[in-house]
């Protein structure tokens, strides 16, 4: 075989070797960054279990830290887990969960691929607000839960999300439409799903907020094109 063709075969090879390595290299970083969010989250999920700083420790059956893709674009925050959750142990299962998941794939997402958590992690007692001093003990966890996940946009759900996150107690009429960051992430203020239940004539306008997340993340969408209002 000529010199000529025999480097370019070895240059092939070689070539091929090289991709294949770097595709291993970046595979392995890959995996190694999805265990370091898993131990991160781990964590965080034994403190909590732990925890003891303030009093609904007491009477809650399982806490309830998230659940969701570890590299989700959007994450919803809730207010608190009420029965079904605290029973379950996991976030947005009852009637209000099924609203958020058919909210979440009228915006063409999988559950799944959402993360979704509350601001406190058990559950007040009869369902009762949370009140300042327990969103302030909760808070840590949370701040820890978005640094890992890095969202691109969280959905905040009610008055509780709202506070916890802009730390000012406003009534959501007072807050609705005027988006602001947390630690440079845009958040858009909007109904909790219990109040869509309750209030169902809220749909149409916390509809248009939610369209707002398809635009943030891709802000060429045509949002108007969903039009889907039967959530
Ligand atoms: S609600 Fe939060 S701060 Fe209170 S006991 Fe549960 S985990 Fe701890």
């Amino acid at each position: 075989m000529a010199d000529a063709s025999l480097k370019k075969i070895l240059g092939s090879i070689t070539g091929y070797l090289e991709i294949e390595r770097r595709m291993g290299v970046d595979c392995f970083l890959r995996e190694k960054a999805l265990q370091r969010r898993l131990d991160l989250l781990k964590e965080i999920e034994e403190e909590v279990l732990r925890c003891e700083k303030c009093s609904l420790y007491k009477t809650r059956k399982k806490p309830v830290l998230g659940e969701g893709n570890l590299y989700a674009k959007i994450l919803f925050l809730g207010e608190a887990p009420g029965v079904e959750e605290d029973r379950e142990g996991k976030p947005f299962v009852g009637r209000a969960g099924k609203l958020l998941t058919q909210i979440v794939e009228a915006l063409g997402f999988r559950r799944e691929e959402v993360y979704i958590t509350n601001v406190l992690k058990c559950r007040p007692p009869e369902n009762r607000s949370p009140l300042p001093q327990e969103v302030n003990a909760c808070f840590d966890y949370l701040q820890r839960q978005i640094e890992i996940i890095k969202p691109s946009v969280i959905c905040a759900l009610g008055r509780f999300a709202n506070l916890a996150l802009s730390k000012n107690d406003l009534s959501l009429n007072q807050i609705h439409g005027k988006e602001y960051f947390y630690a440079g992430i845009k958040v858009i203020p909007t109904f909790h799903p219990a109040y869509l239940l309750r209030n169902p004539e809220e749909k149409k306008t916390a509809w248009q907020d939610f369209k707002k997340v398809i635009k943030i993340l891709n802000p060429k969408s045509k949002t108007n094109k969903l039009l889907h209002l039967d959530f």
